[in-house]
């Protein structure tokens, strides 16, 4: 078949990898002019690393593994360590690996087949499905006709929005918003701590893992009305959200974000919808089931779906309605458990008040001592 992938994030890529070597001609348009590579470094877990080892990326996924989390300290106004976090809280199982987002990327790119057509600065802008194939005008001008077209574009995904409406209807907004920036000027050598200040309602921190440090954030926050393509928005939102706090080494951390042209900056909000395909059309990633970063979960959850639409689409031949029917059937058990998960993970990372930021970092201690 002849299929059109809209996203080359995790999903995105592993569709196309997938799909191409069912023998299947695919063409991934991404909105951005490169690979969007940066961002915190993610995991894969659980039957997801079973995906991994199919696609024959297991090896690569293992030798670029990490242990940044594992290392994470809370510290209090001051830098002195006050907890560490618990990783069994938050882990599937020890076999759980977390690698660098940057690093698997590369892998998956690396993996891609030459004969997937790959372009960027490219995006739908309208679609058609008359039953019998899908016919597309991209922002571009250009015009193709598909038998698939997977949406794997994202929270804020395009072929959602166009074939199942305005994206409002089906968020849930966690009351988070989270940005992740470079800091480099925060890396120091040989040393690979996680450090992570709470403030009531805000968490503002410094990720280490190799020769790279992040900064990251996350603050309380109801709905924002703002673009999500617009970073000096982003930017002035999270700045604003900091304003006034001199505490360790916030002010340092929230210049580096601003210097940042990759700024990562999103409302932690999930994406819950009654069913991820409508005739030719079929969504997966955070496209389809965002369950947010407070998951950990969202790059297994690509991993999955994709190799799962592709092995249904085997299964079912010209029977679209069927494969896309069972890789959803399949594939809603893990994004609905990803999904609940992260629903307790608020109150973990970013505690509204005092009393909760010393309750949690208690019970941290309690089941860790510093
Ligand atoms: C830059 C970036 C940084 C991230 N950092 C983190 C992080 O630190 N921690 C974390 O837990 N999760 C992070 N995520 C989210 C995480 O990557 C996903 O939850 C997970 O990997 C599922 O991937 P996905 O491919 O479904 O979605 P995404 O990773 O969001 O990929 C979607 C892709 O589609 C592209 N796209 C968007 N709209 C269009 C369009 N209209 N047409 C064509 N392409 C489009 C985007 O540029 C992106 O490349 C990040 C995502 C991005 C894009």
């Amino acid at each position: 078949m002849k299929i059109l992938v809209s996203g080359a994030g995790a999903a995105g890529l592993c569709a196309g990898i997938d799909l191409a070597r069912a023998g299947h001609a695919v063409e991934i348009v991404e909105r951005a002019n490169h690979l969007r590579v940066n961002g915190s470094p993610i995991d894969v877990r659980g039957d997801a690393l079973e995906t991994a080892r199919r696609m024959g990326i297991l090896d690569a996924v293992l030798e670029h593994r990490i242990t940044m989390t594992e290392r994470t300290t809370f510290v209090d106004r001051t830098g002195a360590a006050v907890a560490r976090l618990v990783t069994q809280e938050i882990n599937d199982g020890p076999d759980d690996v977390e690698l660098p987002r940057e690093d698997l990327m590369t892998i998956l790119r690396q993996a891609l087949p030459d004969q997937v057509d790959l372009r960027f600065e490219e995006s739908i802008a309208a679609l058609a499905d008359d039953g019998s194939q899908v016919a597309v005008t991209f922002a571009s001008g250009r015009e193709a006709t598909y038998d698939v077209v997977v949406g794997a574009d994202g929270v804020h995904s395009a072929v959602r929005r166009l074939v199942f409406g305005p994206e409002e209807q089906f968020t849930e907004h966690l009351g988070v918003y989270v940005a992740i920036g470079d800091a480099s000027g925060q890396a120091t050598p040989g040393e690979r701590t996680t450090e992570v200040l709470n403030l009531p309602g805000r968490l503002a921190g410094v990720a280490r893992y190799r020769d790279r440090a992040l900064a990251l954030f996350e603050f309380r926050a109801g709905p924002i009305r703002y673009d999500h393509h617009d970073r000096a928005a982003q930017k002035r939102i999270l700045t604003e959200a900091f304003a006034g706090i001199e505490d360790w080494k916030v002010p340092a951390l929230i210049k580096t974000a601003q210097d940042d042209p990759e700024l990562y900056f999103d409302a932690i909000a999930q994406i819950h919808l009654p069913t991820w395909h409508r005739g030719r059309v079929v969504l997966i990633g955070d496209a389809a089931h965002c369950a947010t970063p407070m998951a950990g979960r969202g790059t297994s959850l690509a991993l999955l779906g994709a190799w799962t639409l592709t092995e249904e689409l085997g299964l079912h031949g010209d029977d679209l309605g069927a494969a896309f029917s069972a890789y959803e059937r399949r594939q809603r058990p893990y994004a609905q458990a990803a999904q609940d998960f992260a629903r307790g993970g608020a109150d973990l990372v970013v505690p509204g008040t005092w009393e909760a930021i010393e309750a949690r970092n208690a019970r941290l201690r309690a089941a860790q001592p510093l």
